[in-house]
């Protein structure tokens, strides 16, 4: 059986890993050179603690105080745009109590599993891509935000998973070297981190060697379809034929699945990121700054700094006065760390593929039996990429999947 997968993203190469794996024969077709996309320069965290989705309460109310900050982490660009107001109109219905309840225990299986499959891919592949387990922190200087820190602690041990609170002293420990102003924070030591950029290039290398045909500066524009089977696509040039078909084309997703008269209510999050490469103080432990929602990661030596999501069109732009808000918010928890602005060519960004509802899509068209959607991951794609490939394996293969993934539905705004 052969798989032809859209999209060369860290969905789509697990994609083509677990189907071959299980015996297909898998081409990618991906629009650039595989050099660079969302899943290079993100913060590498793999977070089974994020099980609250982006729509949640609070979301609203704290997007329209943010939208008049130049600097804040999170902006919605206003436009008439009818896929943005529909994507907002839906964000807004999903973002309530009962949802976040809802999504909960999904998030988490799906979280757990991924880290698993991680481990396995990193045993049989041999590829270092920097795996560790040390969690992350959760560092916050505010009580309002302390106290809604020890909420979530409840409700992650609730959820069986490792989270503990530490005081100031606490957390210093854990790093001594480096000092920190912070009121307290939270150790989620179910997190795993890693660098992106290492498991995408041996991701792509390994896959290659295995014999996955990946065809770079390939743009599918067309579907071709026959009652409800896609039948082929077609880039400018060229016709690709399969038995089924992926779409896992991050925030590119709705106009590829429209290509199919489908519908994927997503918006493109960009988000900002930048290296320094030799840093005043070595960290070991990934923290999220969480007034500032900026994440560090420790990477290849150096750090990553990361954040900021701007829900609006895709584009080059680099928003540099976004790009200072993460600078200036890094000495407010780690006073030694007064960075300087990166130059602008140094400035990386990516566009999260952002579902309403803060739920990726993954599984098999209700349309076309032998099509799959895997995107709409969000914050949480790299974590979540092993066990998404497998699920849309799974699928595929007629076999019972690991987790109960009804929550991730594809179909479920058609
Ligand atoms: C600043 C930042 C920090 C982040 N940190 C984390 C983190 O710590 N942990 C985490 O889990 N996630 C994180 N993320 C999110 C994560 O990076 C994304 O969820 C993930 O990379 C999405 O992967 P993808 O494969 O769906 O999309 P992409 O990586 O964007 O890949 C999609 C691919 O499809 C191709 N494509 C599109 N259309 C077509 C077409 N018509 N034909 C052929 N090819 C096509 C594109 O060129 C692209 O290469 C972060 C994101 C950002 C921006």
């Amino acid at each position: 059986m052969k798989a032809i997968i859209i999209g060369g993203g860290v969905i789509g190469l697990f994609s083509a890993y677990y189907l071959h794996k299980s015996g297909w024969e898998v081409d990618i077709l991906e629009q650039g050179d595989l050099s660079d996309n969302c899943s290079y320069g993100n913060a590498g965290m793999v977070t089974p603690s994020h099980f609250v989705p982006l729509a949640s309460p609070g979301m609203i109310e704290q997007g329209i105080r943010w939208m008049f900050d130049s600097k804040s982490p999170f902006y919605v660009k206003p436009s008439f745009n009818k896929d943005l107001i529909g994507w907002g109109l839906k964000f807004m219905k999903s973002a309530t109590k009962k949802h976040v309840e809802r999504s909960a225990g999904g998030l988490r299986d799906i979280s757990l599993l991924s880290r698993n499959l991680y481990h396995e891919f990193e045993k049989e592949s041999g590829i270092d891509f920097g795996l560790e387990d040390k969690g992350i922190l959760m560092l916050f200087k505010s009580q309002k935000v302390e106290e809604e820190e020890i909420h979530m602690v409840e409700k992650a041990t609730n959820l069986g998973l490792d989270a503990q609170y530490l005081t100031p002293e606490e957390t210093h420990k854990l790093q001594p070297g480096i000092e920190l102003d912070i009121l307290g924070a939270v150790h989620y030591h179910c997190d795993s981190h890693m660098s992106p950029n290492k498991l995408m290039k041996g991701l792509v290398k390994y896959l290659e060697a295995e014999g996955v045909r990946i065809h770079r500066n390939t743009e599918v524009t067309k579907k071709n379809q026959d009652g409800n089977k896609i039948t082929s696509v077609s880039t400018k040039d060229k016709e690709f034929t399969a038995d089924n078909y992926v779409i896992a084309g991050g925030s590119w997703s709705p106009g590829i699945a429209k290509l199919a008269g489908l519908n994927i209510p997503l918006m493109p999050g960009k988000g900002y990121s930048f290296m320094v490469n030799d840093p005043v103080k070595k960290m070991t432990i990934p923290s999220i700054l969480c007034e500032a929602r900026v994440a560090i990661t420790p990477m290849n030596g150096g750090i990553r700094f990361g954040g900021t999501m701007e829900i609006g069109k895709i584009n080059k732009q680099v928003n540099m006065n976004r790009v200072r808000g993460i600078v200036e918010s890094v000495p407010k928890y780690f006073p030694e760390f007064k960075l300087p602005v990166p130059n602008e060519k140094d400035v990386w960004f990516g566009f999260r593929p952002c579902s309403p509802d803060g739920l990726p899509y993954i599984g098999i068209s209700s349309k076309y039996k032998n099509l799959a959607i895997a995107t709409g991951h969000a914050m949480i794609g790299l974590g979540l990429a092993p066990a998404t490939g497998k699920l849309i394996a799974d699928a595929f293969n007629g076999e019972k999947p690991l987790i109960e993934a009804g929550l991730f539905d594809a179909n479920r705004y058609q």
